[in-house]
């Protein structure tokens, strides 16, 4: 009797583990089936998210292409220079000379050696703009409160005042209005607080939607095109630094494929055309 009830039990603990395994394994090829199903729509989604980018892409192209065709081309370049003047800013103002362009350059009054003020002076009476990218571009000093930021800001703005006997109300942040330090909160703050005291005093502040992604002459040029040409316009950064000397080298052909796709290159104007993050 003992044994049967034993033995009873031994086979009911049998088949319960039978069963529980038979369970879960039915389970984790259902999880198995589901995972797979989820990643298939994912790479459904980014490939259609691909398509979606191709075909906006290629509608800009139609109707820059129409515009151009029509005469009614509106498409525009506005072509900025940060961090000078430097080494390469006589070679640049001699190619947008050349060209017949104009520009804005963003400056810091830390990098004008009293040499480089002529350059200064030339850019204005040669129809660019001096923007004012603050005195220093150290993001130690500038970025530290409002008050430092504007003590900095307004160094540079007397300085271009000094040089061109003009006031630049043109201003390009250091790292553009959302910059590495918006990777904290209190950083995005200060951006914030920075942002509303431009325009709170008038000033415009620009940012940019094409730019130099590298130190490779060919891999820039070709990486401009691929960013600009798919654009009814475009705010292009580049870099006035002696170490991006390689753009005096590519700049004739940018300008010339540009133009050849219609583009007019003009200077911003107040209260509109400003790229902004
Ligand atoms: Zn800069």
């Amino acid at each position: 009797m003992k044994q049967r009830v034993v033995l009873v039990l031994g086979l009911f603990l049998f088949i319960f583990t039978f069963l529980s395994f038979a369970l879960l394994a039915g389970q984790n090829s259902r999880i198995e089936r589901r995972e797979e199903m989820l990643f298939r729509s994912r790479e459904e989604l980014i490939l259609a998210q691909n398509r979606i980018n191709e075909e906006e892409q290629r509608v800009n192209t139609l109707s820059r292409e129409v515009g151009r065709l029509s005469g009614e081309n509106k498409a525009h370049i506005i072509l900025t220079f940060d961090d000078g003047p430097s080494s390469i800013t006589g070679p640049i103002l001699d190619i947008l000379e050349k060209e017949n362009i104009p520009a804005v350059f963003f400056i810091n009054g830390v990098n004008v050696s009293a040499g480089r003020v002529r350059l200064i002076k030339r850019a204005v009476a040669e129809g660019h703009i001096i923007g004012n990218h603050t005195y220093s571009h150290d993001y130690d000093r500038i970025y530290r409160s409002v008050d430092d930021f504007m003590e900095d800001f307004l160094k540079n703005e007397e300085l271009i005042w000094k040089w061109t006997g003009t006031r630049s109300m043109l201003v390009r942040f250091p790292g553009g209005s959302r910059n590495s330090l918006c990777a904290t909160e209190e950083g995005r703050q200060l951006m914030e607080d920075l942002k509303y005291e431009m325009d709170r005093r008038g000033y415009l502040y620009m940012d940019w939607n094409v730019t130099d992604p590298s130190n490779d002459p060919q891999e820039v040029l070709h990486s401009l095109e691929d960013q600009i040409l798919w654009r009814d316009s475009a705010t292009i950064l580049l870099h006035d630094r002696g170490d991006r000397a390689f753009l005096v080298e590519i700049l004739p052909s940018l300008i010339k494929t540009l133009k050849e796709e219609g583009y007019e290159f003009v200077l911003p104007e107040r209260f509109a055309g400003a790229v902004r993050f």
